[in-house]
Order: C-alpha cells, then sequence, then structure tokens
C-alpha cells in the first residue's frame, strides 16, 4: 500500500478525473472537406458533437436511417487542439500543466496515480501520452518534471533520498510484452506470466524494472521501449493500435529522520496508459484470430470502463470503502494489473482523444468517457 506507512488520507478532489481533447483536421481529412463536428465551450467545459451533413462521405453511414441530433457532454476539462491559430488552443503543455503536474504532485504525497488516453486509432492517444520529437506528450513531460523536482529536493530537503525505477510493457491480445527487452530478429514475442504476490497484489514476473538516475537515463528506456513497439507493430501488422501500453514509474522517497536515526520509506507508482484503438471495441466483420483478438480488446476496454465507473460511482465513495466485488478487476489482464493503480488511495485520470469529424466513433468515445465520469 502505498505509502501507508507515513499515513495520509483519501486523495482529495474525487479520484476519478475524466478530460477530452480534440485533434485538428489530419491532410486526408482536409482532402475531403470534412468539417469540424464538435465544439467546445471553454466557460463550461462543455463538449458538443454535432450532426454531420451529408457531403461529408465519412459521415454518411453515420445518418443512414435515423435522424441524427446534436449531443452534448460536460467533463472535467476540454482541450481544444484543434486550430492552432485559435486563442483557445491547448498545447501539450497546457494539457501537462493541466493535469500530468497535478498529478505529479500526488506521487510526490504518496499516491498512485494513472493516466489513460482512450479513443479511435488516430485521435490523438500516443501524440497526447507522448508526443513528437518537437511537441513533447505528458509522458516526456513528467519524467522532466520529476527528476527537475528531485534535484531541487536534493538542497532544500537533503534529509529525504530518491530511487526511481521504470517499466515498460504492453498487452496485446490478453498477453503481456516487456517494451525494455530488444525484438529478437526473426523470434516470436516472448509474453511474460503474470503472478499475485499477498502484498504486492498481481505482477508481471521478469519484468524489466530498471533503475534510473536522471533524465536522460530514463528518457533512453522511453526511446528504446517506444522503438520496440514500433518495431513488433511492423512485424506484426500494426499491433501498436492493438495493443495497450503501459509506462511506469516507481518513485520512492525515503526520509531520513535525523534525530532517531529512523528511516521511512514513500512509494508511489506513476502509470501512464495509451490504450488500443477503442473501434476494435466492435469489431463485428472479424473472423478467426482477428476475432478472439478484437474481443479480447474489447474485454479489457470494456472492464476498465466498468472498473472507472464503478470507482467514480458516488454511491461507494459515500459507503467510504469500495466493495471490491463489484469492482471487476480479474475480468481483463490490464485492469487486474492496473489494481494497484485505480481502486484505494489512487488517482485516475481519462483522456478521451476525439478527432474532429468522425461522428460515430467521436460518439462511442464521449459515451465511454461519460460513463466514467
Ligand atoms: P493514435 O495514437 O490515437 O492512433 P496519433 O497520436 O498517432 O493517434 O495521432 C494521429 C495523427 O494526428 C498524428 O500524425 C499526430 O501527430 C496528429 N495529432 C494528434 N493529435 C494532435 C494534436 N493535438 N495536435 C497536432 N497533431 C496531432
Amino acid at each position: 500500500r502505498a505509502g501507508s506507512d507515513m499515513g495520509r488520507a483519501e486523495a482529495p478532489g474525487g479520484n476519478v478525473r475524466v478530460v477530452v481533447r480534440v485533434r485538428g483536421f489530419l491532410p486526408r481529412e482536409i482532402e475531403r472537406g470534412a468539417e469540424c463536428l464538435v465544439q467546445m465551450n471553454p466557460a463550461t467545459e462543455a463538449t458538443t458533437l454535432l450532426a454531420p451533413n451529408e457531403t461529408d462521405p465519412a459521415n454518411a453511414r453515420s445518418k443512414r436511417g435515423k435522424t441524427i441530433e446534436d449531443k452534448k457532454f460536460t467533463f472535467d476539462k476540454s482541450f481544444w487542439s484543434h486550430e492552432k491559430k485559435d486563442p483557445h488552443y491547448a498545447h501539450q503543455e497546457e494539457v501537462y500543466n493541466s493535469l500530468g503536474e497535478e498529478f505529479l504532485d500526488h506521487n510526490f504525497e504518496g499516491y498512485h496515480t494513472c493516466i489513460f488516453a482512450y479513443g479511435q486509432t488516430g485521435s490523438g492517444k500516443s501524440y497526447t501520452m507522448m508526443g513528437t520529437k518537437d511537441q513533447a506528450g505528458l509522458i516526456p513531460r513528467t519524467c522532466h518534471d520529476l527528476f527537475e523536482r528531485i534535484e531541487a529536493a536534493h538542497n532544500e530537503t537533503p534529509n529525504i533520498s530518491y530511487n526511481v525505477r521504470v517499466s515498460y510493457f504492453e498487452v496485446y491480445n490478453e498477453h503481456v510484452r516487456d517494451l525494455l527487452v530488444p525484438v529478437q530478429a526473426n523470434q516470436p514475442p516472448y509474453y511474460l506470466k503474470i503472478r499475485e504476490s499477498p502484498t504486492e497484489g498481481p505482477y508481471v514476473k521478469d519484468l524489466t524494472d530498471a533503475p534510473v538516475k536522471n533524465i536522460s537515463e530514463i528518457m533512453r528506456y522511453m526511446q528504446a521501449g517506444d522503438a520496440s513497439r514500433t518495431t513488433a507493430s511492423t512485424k506484426m501488422n500494426d499491433t501498436s493500435s492493438r495493443s495497450h501500453s503501459v509506462f511506469t514509474i516507481m518513485l520512492k522517497q525515503i526520509h531520513h529522520d535525523m534525530e532517531t536515526d529512523e528511516t521511512t520509506e514513500r512509494t508511489a507508482r506513476i502509470r501512464l496508459v495509451d490504450l488500443a484503438g477503442s473501434e476494435r471495441a466492435k469489431a463485428t466483420e472479424a473472423t478467426g484470430a482477428r476475432l478472439r483478438e478484437g474481443s479480447n480488446i474489447n474485454k479489457s476496454l470494456t472492464t476498465l470502463g466498468r472498473v472507472i465507473a464503478a470507482l467514480a460511482d458516488p454511491k461507494q465513495q459515500r459507503s467510504g470503502k469500495r466493495n471490491k466485488d463489484v469492482v471487476p478487476y480479474r475480468d481483463s489482464i490490464l485492469t487486474w494489473l492496473l489494481k494497484d493503480s485505480l481502486g484505494g488511495n489512487s488517482k485516475t485520470a481519462m483522456i478521451a482523444c476525439i478527432a474532429p469529424s468522425d461522428y460515430d466513433e467521436t460518439l462511442s468515445t464521449l459515451r465511454y468517457a461519460d460513463q466514467a465520469k
């Protein structure tokens, strides 16, 4: 249990945060003359999905045979990343400042945290979590901020020392692969087993858990893991859109009491998760292996939705303790492994990533996010 040895209360401000981010048009959308179906009101955080107009062939199907209405949702925060020249445009920095920074505060207070990016393939999940070379996302920004704070603390609080470890794995088709172990040429992917320990809960056996001393070391692991994900993905027909990747930082604070000469430890786990594309959740036309894979993704995404909804349920919050039986962690590998980062004293955020002109998929993402509130 993170930090229980140092004592602390339930995380303040509720435990589940749900935000939404819309990206700009991609060249292919501009080519087809797509219209932006998303509106956001920065004053109320309301997000409206507009009914598409017939002229966009990509949305023609969603209109067929039914009357479509505008749909309005309200989340904790709406990030308008549609047009760069817009004064309300939310840059990577803003997303970090409004979510990542606060979550890191919680980690230093000893809480576990978990941030998920949910959405269809191409909606901006990797851009939000990892970002690009010039536009760093939440993961590299969290790493930088973490080591900046540790450096600053060295001078301010010399009686606290820090220990940071990193792991990076992906869950594909209910199997776990270590992204910090290089992919061997012409070798099938090597999957790890999951074990449960009475004290630590579920864990991945033999997963690389690398100690890191500074920003350049952690960035090297981050990049190696990302490269491994991409290499395997190319070999196995773009599995990255069909796998969940979990970047984990373990932050241990060792507090040395000068007077009594005693030490106390406080450990927090920082999970940053890029989920499989949500369009796979209903791969109805697939058969055989694809079908199995589709239903496995479906299972982890629906289970995750149910787990988060159960955690956000005010009835369970009021009762003071959560009924462990109603939170279906064990129904998928992903939720089972993230159990310690989701329940109890953990803080969870879901970033619903949406494309600007894809009515059906966006509606399904907004509904999924809405049930997690
Ligand atoms: P996903 O991970 O959901 O499949 P990506 O993150 O790869 O989607 O995004 C698809 C494309 O859109 C990429 O080329 C990415 O750089 C671009 N993109 C996504 N979100 C943004 C954004 N907020 N601003 C600028 N470009 C974005």
